[in-house]
């Protein structure tokens, strides 16, 4: 197989800065090969599948260009079972059901549930056909949602911290729109590029075209019929546009807000949830005066109080106004700016010269005439599946932000593989994932997972709730982040962890371990045991099992107190 350059979007002509590896060497999917350095960014360029490297057909200090052939690979028949054993008999059979004739699927959509979906059934021996209406692969996660996102959070992160660092001062920065908007561009072709060459590699069959069901086991792509014996659905989810907003370039969604054209002065984010709020950080970094509305009267309401406090906190001192249970009922474009009208706890006109509308997503299931295959899709648009993905057709399968859940990628991937998985005939094959985690990489971050104490009050459930204040927490003090917490919630009886949440810098990284506790079927006393390294962040973890299981020397200990005077 030839190893080929990706799309390298405005580039050509790339010298080869580094290679990685040499002929001969056995290489494992997606293992950088070589190193691009063009004068604006590095980019690696991976395995697209795993085998024997026969011949590099490059140098360091060679050009290349898209499409340029630098390697040659021996790969292993592309329909040969999945190399890795399953490791012991907890885990599930990765195997098709050698009875089951391997049929054609097709997966429309190529976000992360729809690309997940096709390689992983690529990878089962499946014959795949990846259908996409846009050039580009990866969705809204890798062109307008996660992934620019996170770029433009970093450089944010960057220009806040620079600022904050004791005994050290900078200049103001310069910040060089056309220059971060690149770099920006640069990290999602990246992606992109990437599972081009990836689809490439696993020889999924990729169609450019909107798709559209015409019956129960064929869809048309431009006029071209396409026969499928599975079909997943992986089509997404798009912006929700309030009615009463007009149509005026200066109002925008967050894709618009991520094209990042100019910083505007005064910026009004309507919603507050993960998405306005993470954009709000973004343009206040970079110098935009933010005012942020919420109709309810909570920031990211779906997040336990204390863990949204450090960041109200933080952004109240930073931004215009924030006005939560205030709604926005009029804006009108006028040439000084946009004029909107509030009510609510906040009362009256006020004008932006930019409006950022962040009130949420709609899932895409109402637009593939799905009606046309027999399967039904709610009045919002959602598709309604069963534990296997399926859908009341069971050969046709939903996965993502068009199915009921949390609108987040790693939920659609997640899915994905089930659904390849159920596609392919593997036995047991289910999405009984019990918990998915939730992050707002705001400054400063917010993570949680499972059960929220909220959710615990409301249906009174049994629980106990361990709160470890970064303020006793030493890494914390020495990253000046001492309004951060970590807290888990459990099970009283049995010590079971049922969920749990962090707010501080790497909260996001950190809820990763609350996941697993939570996955696991994890006991407090499990994670107060688990030495976590210090000083860490991490650690913050295993300080409120400590507290909840009462062997904590960090802090005073309440449960020692009452067992001394039970005593
Ligand atoms: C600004 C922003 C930031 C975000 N940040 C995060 C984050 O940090 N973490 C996180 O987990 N999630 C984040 N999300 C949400 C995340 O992007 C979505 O949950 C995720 O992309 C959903 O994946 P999906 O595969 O279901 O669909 P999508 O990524 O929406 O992909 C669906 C694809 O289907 C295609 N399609 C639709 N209909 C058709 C058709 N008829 N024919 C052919 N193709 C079709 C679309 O063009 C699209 O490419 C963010 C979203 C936004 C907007």
């Amino acid at each position: 197989m030839d190893v080929v350059i990706p799309d390298l979007g405005d580039f050509s002509g790339v010298p080869v800065s580094e290679l990685l590896v040499a002929a001969g060497d056995a290489v494992e999917v997606g293992q950088p090969l070589l190193v691009l350095e063009s004068e604006k960014s590095s980019m690696e360029i991976p395995a697209p599948t795993a085998g024997t490297l026969t011949e590099l057909k490059i140098a360091v200090g060679d050009t290349v260009s898209a499409g340029d052939v630098v390697a040659i690979l021996d790969a292993p028949e592309p329909n040969s079972a999945p190399s890795v054993a399953p490791s012991d008999e907890t885990r599930r059979d990765t195997e098709p059901d050698a009875a089951a004739k391997p049929g054609r699927v097709v997966v429309i959509g190529s976000g992360p549930g729809g690309y997940a979906a096709a390689f992983r059934a690529a990878d089962l021996g499946l014959d795949v056909t990846l259908i996409e209406r846009y050039e580009t692969l990866g969705g809204v996660c890798l062109n307008v949602g996660c992934i620019p996102s996170k770029a433009l959070l970093h450089a944010a992160k960057v220009i806040t911290e620079s600022r904050e660092v004791p005994g050290v001062s900078f200049a103001d920065p310069e910040i060089d729109l056309p220059s971060l908007r690149s770099w920006k561009d640069s990290v999602v072709q990246r992606l992109t590029g990437g599972l081009a060459q990836m689809a490439k590699g696993r020889k999924v069959d990729v169609i450019t075209g909107e798709a559209r069901f015409t019956g129960p086991n064929t869809l048309d792509v431009g006029g071209d019929t396409i026969e499928f014996d599975h079909a997943i659905v992986a089509a997404g989810s798009t912006a929700v546009r309030l009615p009463f907003v007009p149509d005026d370039d200066r109002v925008v969604t967050s894709t618009g807000a991520l094209a990042l054209t100019d910083v505007p002065k005064r910026l009004l984010v309507i919603g507050g949830g993960i998405i306005g709020l993470e954009m709000a950080c973004v343009y206040d970094a970079l110098g935009a005066d933010v005012t942020v509305v919420e109709m309810t009267d909570r920031l990211i309401p779906e997040a336990d109080d204390d863990l949204v406090k450090p960041l109200q906190r933080r952004i109240r001192k930073r931004y215009a106004a924030i006005h939560t249970a205030t709604s926005v009922d009029a804006v009108e474009a006028k040439d000084d700016g946009l004029h909107v009208t509030m009510s609510g706890r906040r009362d009256g006109t006020e004008v932006f010269d930019r409006v950022l509308v962040a009130v949420g997503r709609t899932p895409n299931g109402g637009s593939l005439g799905l009606a046309a295959a027999g399967v039904n899709v709610d009045e919002r648009g959602f598709v309604a599946v069963d534990a296997q993905q399926r859908t009341n057709v069971p050969h046709i399968l939903a996965i993502g932000d068009c199915t009921p859940g949390p609108m987040l990628a790693h939920k659609a991937t997640a899915e994905g593989h089930v659904a390849a998985e159920v596609a392919a005939g593997i036995e047991g094959a289910v999405n009984d994932v019990r918990v998915i985690p939730s992050v707002a990489y705001t400054d400063p971050e917010i993570a949680w997972v499972g059960l929220t104490e909220r959710k615990a009050q409301e249906d009174a459930l049994a629980h106990e709730v361990a709160t470890f204040p970064w303020t006793a927490s030493g890494r914390a003090i020495a990253l000046g982040a001492t309004g951060g917490v970590t807290k888990l919630i459990h099970d009283p009886q049995t010590g079971r962890i049922l969920g749990g949440g962090a707010a501080g810098p790497n909260a996001g990284e950190l809820i990763a371990e609350i996941t697993l506790a939570v996955e696991m079927g994890a006991v407090i006393e499990d994670v107060a045991l688990t030495v976590h390294p210090h000083p860490t962040l991490s650690e913050t973890i295993g300080l409120a099992a400590e507290l909840a299981d009462g062997t904590i020397t960090d802090l005073p200990n309440p449960k020692a107190g009452a067992r001394k005077e039970q005593a």
